[in-house]
């Protein structure tokens, strides 16, 4: 065994085999995965090995489209079968809810280029899956690329391809220690050490563990799941194809064929963690006793959705266990403070999405960056917070009996909440207010009467008026938001100002001003749509996205320089927001310091009542208004100071349901929408805040797409003519029956009175008036291009 590598990925499952398999395809083949066992010897070797193409994060369904189109390409190059099945696949639908959501993913995946798809009818479906009884259903999708494969072969698929091109596969080796060098980690083996500089952590069963070695706690836990596969089934014997891959959503199963019987695998209702702490290292090629018992209700609709199964034996029980994250995606790339790790694990389908997940990190690591949006599975996406086993019980607990379950856009889910909660939060839920959840942060929605519940739906809701109430309020009096949501950095020290001159691709704030500031990544796409404050005294603050902390505090730690302190405020701040053209009379009362004379985007502290603030004079609703920090434990003093001083304006608390239509009538882009890190400056029209006379991260790339033929997208406004449902995002955007864009967001502008949405639309038909249609909930609606801004188009409201 050699004693260096440059990578080490531990674990020989589809995940690691995967990893492998891409970093030697991308150039980087001095490079070894261990397994403790033999490769398959976690969770690989018994999986059901079904892929189907739904996700409900596009991001992620099309690197599930693009391992589905890898499995052959494997087979080919490595010369090891995978028993490649390509059957087809049927989604079911059972309720009309689920049938019109089934419709917008529909549309989803042509808007991002899956267009193998196709809705059917339950005629249509019996006849492509005969066994399958239609009672109860009401329509399905077909996809072409779905089926299955022998899970084993593919593995060896993934190894042997790797291995082809110079990659280097250590069976039984377990990983016993891993200790951090300056160079990268110092990997203890059974078989000896290996000095690397790159770890990755592609453990599965045994991640948690392998994750401790590094003294990282990741929010992953295995579950047990079971199939069963049938005895001979007369009627597929008579068949002359197989049948497809079926989901039946209502009934928490998935079937393939398997032989001339049937495999039927069960999302179960009453879940079972196992293992929390990870797998024994003894583990071996076992499974858990079947539990009939426990999976009857689901097992009862399967038979009956199959009523053959009903005729015929089990001949094998499979009750096996795979990990979950608390949102059911993987869990991959850098892990924050520890250089040189990498986590590949949580992977759930890892047959359907190991490839997407080699490939991304393999990108990663080789280029600094993945080539898609992966914030969906970035092992950033979660917190410290997320290392509470309790949390990860009931989290991954929730999504795994909710696997099959319909979740509504406007559905608040309970488990792992409330967690944390700002100061003022008992008096604001006695006022009425109803709480969703940013990363571990409860955040106002809406405020409502005694008794409201809304209810879960694709369209408007019941909220619909409430929200409308609390936007009017705001453009015509005052409205009072928490913003204890939002996320502060402090940015100190000598270097401060030359770090952060680099790190924007904007001009800096002078002292007693903001300014928004979007950071750029190398390759020139977005990493932040930030605001930076210039509080004087050499004291800076970047504001952005309260769920990207630890996703922002990754890439400043990655781009530090010496001479420069970044503290995260998250748990020392918190604030209001008070805005709409009441809003200065309020707050002028609680101030004898120069309240009036702040110019928008302009900055400082000022005593708010009995407490000492930092102000900045701007706001996201597009009115004129006033962010106001105080110290987190202040917050429900600064809630009932300012309440008690706007009382004789009708100062109305609002949440941000509100803020989000109220945006939209500024059109005003927020991240994870308008703005992601698949997205350009060019394309966003977040170049208009380019410094373009300074050096700053991803200059270079920024000043070719400047200087080229423009991007082939642009942002621009619509407005929908909606019938009772609103745009969300992903629906596709048609001009004459072709394709030639997106939504990012939509909503309703409650004191526009227009249904709106933002897109990137093809620059051809970009231009204000041009006539274009929509898909909303599966239906059809005619749109325009307007002018961006339909609310106060000037900005005079908020600069006045
Ligand atoms: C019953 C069942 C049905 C399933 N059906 C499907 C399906 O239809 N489609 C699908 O896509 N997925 C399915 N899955 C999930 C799939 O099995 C997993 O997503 C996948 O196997 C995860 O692969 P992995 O490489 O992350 O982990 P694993 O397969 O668990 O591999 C991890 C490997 O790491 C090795 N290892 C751990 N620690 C060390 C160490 N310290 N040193 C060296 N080696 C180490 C282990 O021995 C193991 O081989 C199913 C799972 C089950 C249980």
């Amino acid at each position: 065994m050699k004693s260096h590598y440059r990578v080490v990925v531990i674990g020989g499952g589809v995940v690691g085999a995967s990893v492998l398999y891409h970093l030697a395809k991308l150039g980087w083949t001095d490079v070894c995965l261990i397994e403790r066992s033999v490769l398959t010897a976690g969770s690989s070797w018994h999986a059901a090995g079904g892929i189907h193409a739904l996700n409900a994060d596009p991001n992620i369904a099309q690197l599930q489209a693009y391992t589905i189109d890898l499995l052959s390409e494997i087979e080919e190059e490595s010369g090891q079968n995978i028993g490649l099945h390509m059957t087809g696949g049927l989604t079911m639908a059972g309720t009309p809810d689920r049938w019109e959501w089934l419709q917008s993913a529909y549309r989803t995946f042509q808007s991002i280029g899956i267009d193998d798809c196709r809705l059917v009818s339950v005629e249509e479906a019996v006849a492509l899956n005969p066994i399958m009884s239609g009672d109860g259903l009401l329509g399905g999708m077909w996809a072409d690329r779905e089926g299955y494969i022998d899970t084993t072969g593919t593995v060896h698929a993934y190894a042997g391809a790797a291995k082809k091109r110079g990659a280097t596969v250590i069976e039984h080796n377990r990983v016993l220690e891993l200790n951090q060098t300056l160079e990268g980690w110092e990997v203890v083996t059974e078989k000896g050490t290996i000095n690397c500089e790159h770890v990755v952590n592609a453990a599965g069963l045994w991640a948690k563990q392998v994750g401790r070695m590094a003294g990282i706690e990741l929010p992953v836990s295995p579950l047990n799941h079971h199939y069963l596969i049938s005895d001979t089934i007369p009627q597929l014997e008579e068949l002359d194809f197989e049948v497809p891959m079926t989901v039946d959503l209502e009934g928490f199963t998935y079937l393939r064929q398997d032989q001339k019987g049937v495999l039927l695998g069960i999302y179960e209702i009453n879940h079972q963690h196992w293992m929390m702490d990870g797998a024994p290292w003894e583990y071996g090629f076992e499974l858990q006793q079947e539990d009939p018992d426990r999976i009857e209700h689901e097992l009862t609709l399967g038979f009956e959705r199959y009523p053959c199964l009903q005729e015929v034996g089990v001949k094998t029980w499979v009750n096996g266990a795979f990990t979950f994250s608390p949102d059911g995606n993987p869990l991959v790339g850098p892990v924050r403070g520890k250089r040189g790790y990498w986590s590949a694990c949580a992977v759930m389908a890892g047959f359907l999405q190991g490839g997407g997940v080699g490939k991304s990190l393999a990108e990663w690591m080789i280029h600094g960056t993945p080539e898609a949006d992966v914030y969906g599975m970035d092992v950033a996406r979660y917190g410290i917070w997320a290392e509470n086993k309790q949390y990860i019980k009931e989290t991954t607990g929730q999504f795994y009996t909710r696997r099959f379950v319909m979740t509504y856009p406007n559905e608040q889910l309970p488990a792992g909440r409330p967690l944390k909660m700002a100061g003022a939060h008992a008096d604001m839920t006695a006022a009425g207010c109803q709480w969703g959840q940013s990363w571990d942060l409860e955040v106002p929605l809406y405020f409502a009467k005694p008794g409201f519940e809304e209810t879960p739906s694709l369209k408007r809701s019941n909220a619909h008026p409430i929200v409308g109430d609390e936007c009017r309020a705001v453009r015509d009096s005052a409205g009072l938001l928490d913003i204890s949501g939002f996320s502060r950095f402090e940015v100190t020290g000598p270097n401060a100002q030359t770090w952060l001159d680099q790190l924007m691709a904007s001009k800096l704030p002078a002292p007693g001003r903001a300014k928004l500031a979007p950071m750029l990544a190398e390759d020139g796409r977005l990493k932040g749509d930030l605001t930076v404050f210039n509080w004087g005294d050499g004291v800076w603050w970047i504001m952005g996205s309260y769920y990207l902390r630890q996703w922002h505090a990754r890439w400043f730690d990655d781009h530090m320089i010496a001479g420069v302190t970044v503290r995260d405020l998250g748990e020392e701040m918190a604030g209001f927001s008070l805005a709409g053209p009441a809003s200065l009379k309020v707050i002028e009362k609680l101030t004898d310091g120069p309240i009036a004379d702040l110019k928008f985007m302009g900055c400082g502290h000022f005593d708010i009542g009995m407490l000492r603030c930092m102000v900045g004079r701007l706001s996201v609703a597009g009115e004129l208004g006033y962010e106001i920090h105080c110290r987190a434990g202040d917050h429900a003093t600064l809630r009932r100071t300012l309440l008690a001083a706007g009382a004789d304006v009708r100062l109305r608390e609002y949440g941000f349901n509100a803020l989000l239509s109220l945006r939209l009538e500024k059109s005003f882009g927020i991240w994870n929408a308008e703005f992601t890190q698949g997205y350009t400056p060019g394309m966003t029209g977040m170049d208009r805040w380019i410094d373009w006379n300074k050096d700053f991260i991803g200059k270079q790339a920024a000043v070719a797409e400047r200087d080229g033929n423009g991007p082939a997208q642009k942002l621009v406004t619509l407005e929908v003519d909606a019938d009772g449902a609103d745009a969300s995002g992903y629906e596709p955007i048609w001009a004459a029956g072709k394709q030639v864009g997106f939504v990012t967001s939509g909503g309703f502008g409650h004191t526009t009175g227009k249904s709106l949405a933002m897109a990137l639309v093809d620059q051809a038909h970009c231009a204000p008036g041009t006539d274009l249609s929509l898909h909303i909930v599966g239906v059809e609606r005619p749109a325009k291009v307007i002018p961006p801004s339909p609310h106060d188009p000037r900005g005079e409201r908020m600069r006045g």
